[in-house]
Order: C-alpha cells, then sequence, then structure tokens
C-alpha cells in the first residue's frame, strides 16, 4: 500500500503545486494547514457513502442543509430559499438552465440572454439543453449592456444571466438592472457567484463598495455559488440557491419507469460520493464566518498591492479595476502575455493565458488567494522579469504559413489529417515514436505549462514546455477553430495505455 502510495505522490510531482499560494489559476489556497487536514480527512472518511439516498445517508442530508443554510445568510436569501449542494459550478450553472427551461414547457425554442463574458459553462448548458443563447455584448468596462439586454429578451426568453464577478475580468455586472429587466419580463434571473460568491459579502463587511448582486436585489432568483473556490474547500461542490421551493421543484428528477429503486434526484449525478460534501461542510465548520472574513481581508490586500504593483510594472497593465479577487493583465503591444506566462511558469508561478475574444484582447488572468498574500512582493519581482524577458523576446510571431493554413480549415469537418497537417506546418510535431507532440491550451483544463517540463502523456504525445507559440497560434484562429483544434488536441491526448 505504501507502495501504491509514494507512486501516486511521484506521480503528483509533476502537477501544479495546489499549495503555497504560487499557482494562480484552477486551485484556492487559503494558506491555513489545519483547513487542508480536516478537508483531507473529511474526504477520506466519507469517501464511500453515498448521496444517492439521503434517507439512507441522513448525515449527508444534514450537512447539505447546513450548508446551504450558511450559503443562504451570505447571500442574503429570504426565509422560503432553498438550495442544493451540487459537483462544481459547472453543474450548478446547468441546473440552473435546465429549471429554466423547465418551468416554460410552452416554449417550444427557449433563449438565454447572456453577456459575452458570462462563463463557458452556460454555453455548455445551451449545448446540452437546447436552450439558445442570445449573446449580448460588455460595454467598454467589460460589464453587461442593460440597454442591449432589454433588446434581447422577447418571448422565448426562460432566463437573463449575470455574473458576480465574470471570470475573464473579475467585475460584477449590473445585476439591480438586469434582475429589474427579467422580473418585468417575468423571467428568471440567475446571477453566476461561482468565484464570488463565498468572498464579495465578506468584501461588503469589510467595507470595500461591491454593486449589489445577492438575492436583495429584486428578480434575482438564482444564484450558484462553489465551495471549492473561495470556501477554500477540496474540490468537488458548489450550491445552487433558489429564491422559493416551486422555483427549484423542476430541478428535481424522478423516474419509477423501471423496475429497481425509484430514482430521486435533485443533481445531475445520481450516486456520488458523500466525499466532497463532509468535506466541504468541515472545512466550512472549521473556518467559520470569523474565520472567513479573516480570509478575505487577506486575499483583498494581496489584490490591492497586487495591482498596485502590476501598474508599477512598465509594457503591463490591469484591464479593469477589479471587484472582486481574479486579475485580467494585458500587455503593450512590445511583448504578449503568452510569453510571460511561460517565463512565470519557468520560474515556478502558473498564471493562466487568456484568449483574445471580440473587444476583449489577449490577457493573463490571476485567482488571487489567501495564501498568496505572503508571495506578493515574490510575484511582483518575477512578473518583473518576465515582462522584461518577454520585451526582450518581442511579441511571437505565428508564421504566416500557418496562419493561412488555419483559415483555410473548416471547423466544422476538421479532420485527422487537418490536425496532423497543422502541427506540422506548425513545427510542434515531435517525430520520436509514438506520434505527434501537440500543445495544450490555456484555456482549459489542460494547463499551458507548470513549473519545469510536461509529462508525456498517453500515446506519446508530448506537451511542449513552453506554450506562447501554441498559445499564440490558437489566439489567431477565430473561437470555432479554437474549439475544434482543442478538442482535437483533447482527442490525441486521452488514449488509453495498453500492457499488452
Ligand atoms: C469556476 C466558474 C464556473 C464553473 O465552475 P466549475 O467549478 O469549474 O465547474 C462558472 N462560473 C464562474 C464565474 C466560475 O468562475
Amino acid at each position: 500500500m505504501t507502495d501504491v502510495l509514494a507512486r501516486l505522490r511521484a506521480m503528483q510531482a509533476s502537477d501544479l503545486p495546489v499549495h503555497g499560494g504560487r499557482t494562480l489559476a484552477y486551485v484556492y489556497d487559503s494558506g491555513l494547514p489545519d483547513v487542508d487536514e480536516v478537508g483531507r480527512a473529511a474526504v477520506a472518511t466519507y469517501a464511500g457513502s453515498n448521496g444517492l439516498d439521503p434517507t439512507a445517508f441522513p448525515s449527508l442530508l444534514t450537512m447539505e442543509n447546513e450548508l446551504v443554510g450558511f450559503a443562504c445568510d451570505l447571500l442574503d436569501a429570504p426565509g422560503t430559499a432553498v438550495g442544493t449542494v451540487t459537483s462544481g459550478g459547472t453543474e450548478s450553472v446547468l441546473l440552473a438552465v435546465q429549471a429554466a427551461r423547465d418551468a416554460n414547457p410552452s416554449i417550444a425554442h427557449p433563449t438565454m440572454v447572456l453577456p459575452s463574458t458570462a462563463h463557458a459553462a452556460f454555453h455548455k448548458a445551451s449545448h446540452y439543453f437546447g436552450v439558445e443563447a442570445v449573446v449580448v455584448p460588455v460595454t467598454s468596462d467589460f460589464r453587461a449592456d442593460v440597454a442591449a439586454t432589454a433588446a434581447a429578451i422577447d418571448d422565448r426568453t426562460v432566463l437573463v444571466v449575470a455574473s458576480a464577478p465574470s471570470y475573464a475580468h473579475g467585475v460584477v455586472d449590473p445585476v439591480t438592472e438586469l434582475a429589474g429587466l427579467a422580473s418585468a419580463h417575468g423571467v428568471r434571473c440567475h446571477v453566476d457567484a461561482c468565484i464570488g460568491g463565498w468572498v464579495l459579502p465578506y468584501a461588503s463587511r469589510l467595507g470595500r463598495p461591491i454593486t449589489p448582486w445577492t438575492f436583495a436585489v429584486e428578480g434575482v432568483t438564482s444564484i450558484s455559488v462553489d465551495l471549492h473556490k473561495y470556501a477554500y474547500a477540496p474540490k468537488g461542490t458548489s450550491i445552487l440557491v433558489h429564491r422559493t421551493p416551486a422555483l427549484r421543484k423542476p430541478q428535481f428528477f424522478a423516474s419509477a419507469a423501471w423496475p429497481g429503486y425509484t430514482m430521486l434526484n435533485a443533481t445531475m449525478q445520481s450516486t456520488k460520493s458523500g466525499g466532497p460534501l463532509a468535506a466541504a461542510w468541515a472545512v466550512v465548520q472549521t473556518i467559520g464566518d470569523d474565520g472567513y472574513l479573516s480570509l478575505a481581508r487577506d486575499v483583498f490586500d494581496a489584490v490591492d498591492r497586487l495591482v498596485v504593483g502590476i501598474e508599477a510594472i512598465p509594457g503591463l497593465r490591469v484591464v479593469v479595476p477589479p471587484d472582486s479577487t481574479l486579475i485580467a493583465l494585458a500587455t503593450s503591444s512590445a511583448c504578449d502575455p503568452f510569453t510571460i506566462c511561460d517565463e512565470m511558469a519557468a520560474a515556478g508561478w502558473y498564471v493562466q493565458p487568456q484568449m483574445a475574444y471580440a473587444d476583449s484582447p489577449a490577457t493573463i488572468h490571476l485567482s488571487v488567494s489567501a495564501a498568496t498574500l505572503a508571495h506578493v512582493d515574490d510575484f511582483l519581482v518575477a512578473l518583473s522579469a518576465a515582462v522584461s524577458a518577454a520585451l526582450d523576446a518581442g511579441p511571437v510571431l505565428v508564421d504566416e504559413e500557418v496562419v493561412a493554413f488555419i483559415s483555410a480549415l473548416d471547423p466544422a469537418t476538421l479532420s485527422d489529417e487537418d490536425f496532423d497537417g497543422l502541427l506540422a506546418a506548425s513545427g510542434l510535431v515531435s517525430s520520436g515514436a509514438g506520434g505527434p507532440g501537440a500543445g495544450g491550451s490555456g484555456t482549459g483544463g489542460s494547463g499551458a505549462g507548470g513549473p519545469g517540463a510536461r509529462g508525456s502523456g498517453a500515446g506519446g504525445l508530448v506537451l511542449p514546455e513552453r506554450m506562447a507559440e501554441v498559445n499564440a497560434m490558437l489566439d489567431v484562429a477565430a473561437p470555432e477553430m479554437r474549439e475544434a483544434l482543442l478538442v482535437a488536441f483533447l482527442d490525441r491526448l486521452s488514449r488509453p495505455t495498453r500492457t499488452t
């Protein structure tokens, strides 16, 4: 057993560190060792418990109700509010959209109105549930455009979406106005506070000016808030709160249409581990309200110092003053954000590249954690050096031929041969045994370069150590093309390791 665990830990060494405050996306670190320990112990204790049936595992129901109660207090929820613990932000968003659709069975072709900055999870919900996304541009400050939203709402609309804050730019939409429009049309309004919901209430208590976004805003019908982000819980939990039980009802699913147990589910999963829920409960109990206030003080102290420090680095700017704990950085035209990400990775820091989209330039995303506070000065020194190196190198250029190759491809029909051709044209093929090497994306789960070299994946596919060329190539591709290329990439990456 110790041998297997040692092998696990050895494998984990090639991953991004989840603690230490040097990973500024994907992970959220309270910096409190107790919290970490209690979370891990709770996951282990409840790993085999099944959240499928709350009558068989009543302790899970108790923990869920207590967690939702804590969230209701944070979210200014009325006494009528109810909620569900889900597996993550995406599941909370999917369920909010599914419930809005199913509350309106008479609308044959439902739509939802989203600001262009809404999380991609809404596009996934659109894809899964056939609710057309009507995307409305944002104003120059990257906040939802109220007039454009008003114009986009019609008889087919079942949901209006706002973010608190948006992931890419870290700003809160004008929720009062958006929820007001929704309510005037008798339509639901979901506030996606997946990333801000557990920290913005404390920001308000600390006296920071925050645009109203909670259930205190009339017309807000549901809010999602992730526990595995700023509640600093282990991965695998989020909460979806609805203003009333009637609003939640279409989210539930029961089926007696088979000879087995009558299936009754509040979420998309059926059998689900009790581990993440127990861990979230244990972490929230351990940190508590006072603890979260203190962690919020730390994280906003870090954010404020980072903003000042970043503005002082020539060649770099903060895209928009952050409302919460997320910072988007853009570069001058003398360098590019992707090279800076690589330089930071080489120095042991993970910062996340974001592609250009609509009026937003390519940027660098920082999710700041409480644990980052202790490292702010080191971070700024590293960032300054990374920008200098990027300025020396100049902006990464994508070969004209590669640009031409990409623009000649059709994302709808992208074939394996096209993908191989692109790898060849871009010089990304590693001719070693086992096939082509391809790049990861900066946009999602694959992660563009942790500290040090990336290991070889299945099928001999090797990730390059520097991702700037790959990211720059994706950046010149249209969004649909980026999607097709990344899907082709993921397909190559995930191939079984066969022993015979
Ligand atoms: C993280 C996030 C999501 C999706 O959450 P996952 O937990 O990654 O599934 C949705 N919306 C926002 C604003 C987020 O930051």
